[in-house]
């Protein structure tokens, strides 16, 4: 996999897995989840699934124990591959789940999970654990909130709806009205000094808090009742990296406390969603640029105009709606034709297009694997587009959520 897409991919496969994993049902206690941290012997995890599994020969169900021995049986043969877990460690499912009439099928999914694995773990059940993975799907990504004037000040953070308090300042800076008979430009600027310093150590604490984790700051929304905050984005107090995090402008709440953050968030909102969607926004806008000119500009849309575009490496970014739920299939019929063919996700094809005779399925995979796939050959931005947009919206409903921004008119 390339690096253009590799995180992108990598996030939208742990996705579309999960969503696959926590669907099925055993027909008994006989779906085995193993979590394997980094820091665990594969030797010792093969011992105890040696041992679970003669544990095993005392289940009652004879179809529950053999397929409870066959699902560790290829849950062993799958850790054999390793020499040691990888870095954040390996999740294995395995089990037999039903399938039509009387049938059962073998189902297993080795996850590389984004955050590491914290514990050794094994479970049989009637349906796959996922609870330590489920909170891996929560977005990282947060926001930094700082609220400030000359008395108090306190630092916050956002992640999804949720604000947390980090830390809260009182400032000793002396109010500018109690001067009482001392010589005013000498009180002046003792209370700049103080002023100073309180601004220091507020920026100080942004810094403790924020650096570590700046990849996943998304932006600083800083706000306050008076000029303070403007003077303090001003002046440079913050360390530069976080510097150039603060969302312009600056935003007024009356309190400088928790009740702050909140007004605080309150009033970025807006500029909260649409920093999340501009990305999106911006490419599906530059797309209905390229559409709108007479000659159909560098666009193209479509799933088969767009896979020749990009089979041809004519594509500079691949426009995909994420919530298009097809596959790409192979499948042959008794005359020896085959198809390579776009089904939605629960369905097969059925009749080949030649003879009418019953398709056999072959091969198949995620259509938008099948895109990410193209797209790394050609060196391809792959952009995927949520929902959650007026155009995302109307990428799915207009151009059946496939859509591309070439790099050269393709004749
Ligand atoms: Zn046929």
């Amino acid at each position: 996999m390339g690096e253009i897409n590799a995180a992108d991919k990598a996030r939208y496969d742990f996705k579309k897995a999960m969503q696959e994993i926590v669907e099925y049902r055993g027909r008994g206690t006989e779906l085995i989840s193993v979590y394997v941290p980094e820091t665990k012997l594969i030797s010792d995890v093969m011992a105890y699934l040696r041992e679970e599994q003669s544990q095993a020969s005392n289940i009652k169900s004879k179809t529950t124990m053999k397929n409870v021995t066959g699902a560790i049986d290829s849950i062993m043969a799958r850790l054999r591959t390793y020499k040691t877990a990888p870095p954040n460690g390996v999740v294995i499912f395995c089990g037999e789940v039903p399938r039509a009439g009387d049938q059962t099928r073998m189902v297993q999914y080795v996850v590389s999970p984004p955050d590491p694995v914290t514990a050794f773990l094994y479970r049989c059940d009637s349906e796959f654990f996922t609870e330590p993975l489920e909170s891996m799907l929560l977005e990282k990504k947060y926001y930094g909130l700082i609220v400030i004037d000359r008395k108090e000040a306190t630092i916050g953070m956002l992640s999804g709806s949720r604000i947390s308090v980090l830390k809260h300042f009182d400032s000793l800076v002396p109010s500018k009205h109690h001067q009482g008979g001392q010589s005013s430009v000498r009180f002046e600027r003792l209370i700049e000094i103080a002023a100073h310093e309180f601004y220091k150590k507020v920026a100080d604490n942004a810094t403790v808090v924020f650096l570590d984790s700046v990849t996943d700051l998304q932006g600083i929304l800083v706000g306050g009742p008076g000029a303070t905050k403007d003077f303090f984005i001003k002046e440079g107090y913050l360390h530069h990296e976080l510097q150039k995090k603060v969302v312009s402008p600056l935003f007024d709440t009356g309190y400088t406390d928790e009740s702050g953050l909140k007004e605080l968030v309150d009033a970025a909102q807006g500029a909260i969603q649409d920093m999340q969607l501009t990305v999106e926004k911006e490419y599906v806008q530059r797309l209905f640029g390229e559409i709108r000119k007479p000659d159909g500009g560098l666009s193209a849309y479509g799933e088969e105009e767009v896979r020749t575009a990009a089979k041809m490496g004519a594509v500079d970014t691949l426009l995909i709606s994420e919530s298009i739920d097809k596959k790409r299939v192979t499948a042959s019929c008794s005359n020896n034709h085959t198809h390579t063919l776009t089904v939605n996700d629960d369905e097969a094809p059925i009749q080949c297009p030649d003879c009418r005779q019953p398709l056999k399925v072959t091969g198949s995979q995620d259509l938008i694997d099948e895109f990410f796939e193209i797209a790394d050959s050609f060196n391809t931005r792959l952009q995927l587009i949520s929902g959650d947009s007026e155009e995302g919206d109307m990428l799915l409903k207009a151009f059946g959520g496939i859509a591309a921004i070439l790099r050269y008119k393709v004749a």
